[in-house]
């Protein structure tokens, strides 16, 4: 055999068996998968998507994708994601559209965005491999190990208090940060993360509080402090499930009633946190609660006649929004039973709303939004809440 004729068999042996390998699920905060890869052609991984579900009830939802694929180098893989059919009260839906990009990354660190293909509700990825592995997921990824780096990071700080409100179903602690003094005249509640898979909350109330702690920040917080539960559903993101907390409840609903303490010990301390504050006569003037999903709008949870002064204030705030954040969308007059944002308003009397971010575009950017731009908009929260304050 001349060198020519084996240097070309070496080549095309070589491409022939650049293949996938394997899909590695055992990580902090991976998704479960059913995978395999084709027997036929071994560039070609499909993968159902496994649902988490909610107690006694027909919602189950499977938006959280993160898994790593370990391949040959030279390896062009196609990625083909299965069992979308979502359903939410009894509803079909999709979590995924046209629209879906798949985050990517070498690290777990860095990431970029690759397009997806939406067809017959299956999603396809195609990506070649320069390297052994590769990190997929549906949003860029913001795990326990992330807040715990940032927690550590701004403990210390005199401007800075971090408490435990109580513990989630496994035992995990829930903080609660405090960034200011606790007797401005004003205070402003966020929670991140009831729902696992949506991790714009920690992305947004990370920039936040970086933006309040820079040198020039003195006089936002004479006018306000700022209360953060950062990552409510903890032990769902630890397991890399998508809605509801480990014993099957959404903890962004029944907020109509009391928190279920065995259940729901998630809401049950957020619950018993508010209540101390109200006892205190330091209850938040504003309550936000964080979320992703593929509108990205501002729920008034409660567009009654009745509740006109409430709808006015949040009808400004959305207007300080448009002015101050890269934040474009819109208001949307939904109730949503049960939400935090309506429960707060009815039994605690303080004004809330649930802030979705569209997690598949950023219209007011023009772009498929990553960690860094929820981070930039967490900063221009600050402005907004100044003048909301005023
Ligand atoms: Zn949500």
């Amino acid at each position: 055999m001349n060198k020519y004729l084996a240097l070309f068999f070496v080549l095309v042996c070589t491409n022939t068996f650049s293949q996938i390998q394997y899909v590695n699920t055992a990580f902090e905060n991976a998704s479960q998968a059913d995978w395999h890869i084709d027997s036929t052609n071994k560039n070609i991984v499909e993968l159902g998507m496994i649902y988490d579900h909610e107690r006694s009830s027909v919602n189950r939802a499977n938006g959280h994708w993160h898994f790593q694929i370990q391949a040959e180098p030279g390896t062009d893989a196609t990625i083909i994601l299965k069992n979308f059919e979502n359903i939410w009260n009894g509803r079909a839906g999709y979590p995924v559209s046209a629209k879906t990009n798949c985050m990517v990354s070498k690290d777990g660190k860095k990431w970029w965005h690759i397009p997806g293909e939406f067809i017959d509700g299956t999603l396809k990825f195609k990506i070649h491999f320069d390297t052994d592995k590769l990190y997929f997921a549906s949003v860029e990824p913001y795990r326990i190990s992330d807040l715990e780096k940032f927690l550590a990071r701004i403990k210390g700080n005199p401007l800075v208090q971090v408490s435990n409100a109580g513990k989630t179903s496994e035992g995990r602690n829930l903080e609660i940060i405090r960034i200011g003094n606790p007797n401005a005249p004003h205070s402003v509640f966020l929670r991140g993360r009831a729902h696992a898979w949506e991790p714009a909350g920690n992305w947004i109330t990370e920039g936040l509080v970086n933006s309040l702690l820079e040198k020039d920040a003195a006089k936002y917080l004479k006018r306000y402090c700022v209360y953060i539960m950062p990552m409510a559903n903890k032990d769902a993101v630890a397991r890399g499930r998508t809605r509801f907390n480990t014993q099957g409840v959404d903890l962004n609903r029944k907020w109509d009633a009391p928190a279920d303490s065995i259940h729901a010990p998630e809401k049950h301390a957020f619950e018993k946190w508010l209540k101390m504050m109200i006892a205190k006569g330091k209850k938040p003037d504003l309550a936000i609660d964080l979320h992703n999903d593929q509108g990205g709008n501002v729920h008034v949870n409660l567009p009654r006649e009745d509740n006109k002064e409430y709808t006015e204030r949040i009808t400004r705030f959305v207007d300080l929004l448009y002015r101050h954040t890269w934040f474009t969308e819109g208001m949307t007059n939904v109730t949503n039973p049960g939400s935090l944002g309506e429960g707060l308003v009815k039994r605690f009397g303080v004004d809330a709303i649930i802030y979705e971010f569209n997690y598949e575009w950023a219209e007011g950017l023009k772009k498929v939004p990553m960690g860094e731009d929820w981070k930039l908009l967490g900063k221009q929260l600050r402005e907004v809440f100044y003048q909301y304050f005023k």
